[in-house]
């Protein structure tokens, strides 16, 4: 295993707030990541690379060991599974909540109910788990349309501040999780480059402390 350490970010809302962070735990991006259609970085430091990719692909980046470190939603990680992955830290960013979704006043279908989603996973087990028959519909954006075009009784999606479901007439029902950003390590790494990964691991950590004392001061 080489010495270098490859960092897997992900693209979006998430690289804005992961960036600070890495800032104060001594990484910074050698040129301005979104200036740039590149996707692999070198850093300040001469043995750490950073890769920007889409927010789905991190946990098989590190699950699979091309990147020894990444930086994903609790969305992803739940729907992506564990395997291979260590979650050393939640680093408290792009906070939101997974839930369900319907039309706003609609009472939830009582029978067999149509699913849309794009966490098919995490939808499959929630159903299953509250024992209601579920036909899980996979879609890869614009989950709000399908109860209004008649696909799906209900939806699971991320709410932020439930503009987007308001404004398409719907309502979150049940929380099924809440997410925050959290960092993964490839399990083989985190044996194989733990001096190097627990600096890293405990700047990040001291960064998150830092930030949440400062927010309840
Ligand atoms: P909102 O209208 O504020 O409830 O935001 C909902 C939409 O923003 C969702 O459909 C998501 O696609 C996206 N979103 C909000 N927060 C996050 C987050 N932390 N991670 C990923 N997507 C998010």
């Amino acid at each position: 295993m080489s010495k270098q350490l490859i960092l897997a970010l992900s693209k979006g809302r998430i690289l804005d707030e992961t960036l600070p962070l890495l800032a104060d735990a001594g990484i910074t991006p050698a040129e301005d990541l979104s200036a740039s259609r590149k996707l692999l970085f070198d850093t300040n430091l001469p043995d750490v690379k950073i890769v920007v990719i889409r927010a789905t692909d991190v946990p098989t980046y590190v699950q699979l060991g091309a990147a020894d470190v990444g930086v994903a939603g609790k969305d992803v990680l739940l729907e992506h599974g564990a395997e291979g992955l260590y979650e050393p830290l939640d680093l408290e960013i792009a906070r939101c909540k997974l839930m369900t979704a319907g039309v706003t006043g609609a009472e939830p279908a009582q029978a067999r109910r149509r699913v849309a989603t794009k966490f098919i996973e995490v939808a499959r087990r929630y159903y299953a788990e509250q024992g209601i028959q579920a036909e899980v519909i996979k879609l890869y954006g614009a989950m709000e349309l399908a109860p209004l075009m008649n696909l799906a009784d209900e939806i699971v999606d991320i709410v932020d501040t439930g503009n987007t479901l308001r404004a398409n007439g719907m309502e979150p029902r049940e929380l099924i999780a809440s997410i925050s950003t959290r960092l993964v390590v490839n399990k083989a790494a985190m044996t194989m480059k733990h001096e190097r990964l627990k600096p890293l691991i405990q700047r990040l950590q001291e960064a998150v402390a830092h930030r949440r004392e400062q927010a309840s001061a």
